[in-house]
């Protein structure tokens, strides 16, 4: 487990690597959150290490976008998976080459297809009939051919949080089982179109995998239909969705077991295979450093009030979900625990990152560190409140560098425009 390794106490003070968290705080200012190379890298190749050699990563940008996050995992080796015109620039921008991007989503734009064509990437991933049309329309009218994977819905349910499971009959997500040899008859007579293969992604934080079994197992007996049917299945990409552990106490499968599951799943199958992990590469090579602001005694409840809100991340508030959180001082080991709810300054309830939490006693001005964060953090950030989101360090042995500056208030003020009738 790389966080164990690359986010130690080390002289009774937690370390990033060699650099010190107290450090980066007194030189960044809090909160802000941190990444660690070697964590980045050693979960790409575990992964890397226990998929079939020739398997394409396909990191998925949605999970950190930040450019230096992407060129790390690039320079190893990894690829992209896109949801935006954005995220595809960004991808780009990182110098990720574009027959290693694919681009899934929901929701593509005439000119997000166009963007993507022009720069050749490695797939679309369709996800209904009507963004099939379309991307043939754009396709054609550029004289290109698009290669297409249909993302089918293969109506499992991934056991994992409702806000974060995609592979049921009742999300946005996918064709649906019924109707996935019927679109990809229809794919097959469009213009500029190529179908290439199949794509399955059932959800996030996944943390058993027999459904990732059940699902590729449809997709295995699918990609047999659509060669009967004729249709040239070169590719298999099968998602992401592999879960991490958020609790210090709870073990999810390693990427070893998947890669066992992964080649049943797939033996005979004769495609490339493509996977699309973002959580799995980038949760736990990061953290959210942040200060206590106040320690507040509560009539029933006692809370550790932090600098950093659910503005800065808001799986808490969105997910209900649990991070650890620990103090950057390395406390005594017999050291007595107070329980604390731990909550940011922002005006909501749901503000809030831990309830009846048994923490070592805090108070004003100790530094924390919320674990897990490197996925779904820094990209999900807002500047609700007029809060500037918090900027993200990366470390890199004995070295660092902010790879994001902290947002002046300036900069956030002046993004507002005041009319002319307003001037005057
Ligand atoms: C979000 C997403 C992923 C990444 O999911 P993780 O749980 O972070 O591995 C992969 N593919 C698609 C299509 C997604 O929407």
């Amino acid at each position: 487990m790389s966080r164990q390794r690359y986010f130690a106490y080390k002289n009774r003070q937690l370390h990033v690597e060699d650099v010190p968290v107290e450090l980066l705080a007194k030189e960044v200012g809090t909160p802000f959150y941190c990444y660690s190379t070697a964590a980045l890298t050693h979960n790409y190749h575990v992964l890397k290490d226990a998929l079939p050699k020739s398997a394409l990563i396909a990191f998925s940008v949605k999970a950190n976008g930040n450019v230096a996050v992407l060129k790390t995992l690039g320079r190893e080796g990894a690829g992209a998976d896109v949801v935006s015109g954005g995220e595809l620039q960004k991808a780009i921008a990182a110098g990720i080459p574009a027959d290693r991007i694919v681009f899934s989503g929901v929701g593509k734009t005439a000119e997000e297809m166009r963007l993507a064509l022009s720069v050749g990437i490695h797939q679309f991933n369709v996800e209904s009939e009507p963004e099939l049309e379309a991307l043939s329309g754009v396709a054609a009218a550029m004289g290109a051919k698009a290669p297409v994977t249909i993302r089918v819905n293969p109506d499992i349910d991934a056991k994992t949080h409702a806000k974060i499971t995609t592979g049921t009959a009742e999300t946005k997500f996918g064709v649906p089982w019924t109707r996935a040899r019927a679109v990809y008859g229809h794919a097959g007579r469009l213009p500029g179109i190529e179908v290439v293969g199949v794509d399955v992604h059932i959800g996030s934080q996944i943390t058993d995998l027999q459904p990732f079994r059940a699902a590729f197992a449809r997709v295995a007996g699918l990609i047999g239909d659509l060669r009967r049917d004729g249709h040239q299945i070169t590719r298999a990409d099968l998602g992401g969705g592999l879960g991490v552990s958020y609790r210090h106490d709870s073990e999810p499968p390693d990427a070893e077991a998947y890669g066992r599951m992964i080649a049943q799943a797939t033996s005979g199958l004769d495609v490339e295979l493509i996977f699309e992990p973002g959580r799995l590469i980038a949760a736990t090579a990061g953290v959210l450093i942040t200060r206590v602001i106040y320690v507040k005694e509560g009539e029933a409840r006692k809370f550790l009030i932090l600098d950093a809100g659910m503005n800065d991340l808001m799986r808490p508030a969105l997910y209900d979900a649990h991070h650890d959180i620990i103090p950057v001082a390395q406390p005594q080991p017999n050291a007595p625990t107070l329980r604390y709810d731990v909550v940011g300054p922002v005006c909501e309830t749901t503000d809030s990152f831990a309830r009846d939490r048994d923490l070592p006693e805090s108070k004003g001005n100790d530094l924390m560190a919320i674990l897990t964060a490197g996925a779904y953090g820094a990209v999900m950030a807002s500047a609700y409140n007029a809060r500037p989101p918090a900027p993200e360090v990366m470390v890199n042995g004995r070295q660092w560098f902010v790879v994001r500056p902290r947002f002046t208030l300036e900069a956030l003020i002046a993004l507002d425009k005041v009319p002319g009738w307003l001037e005057h």
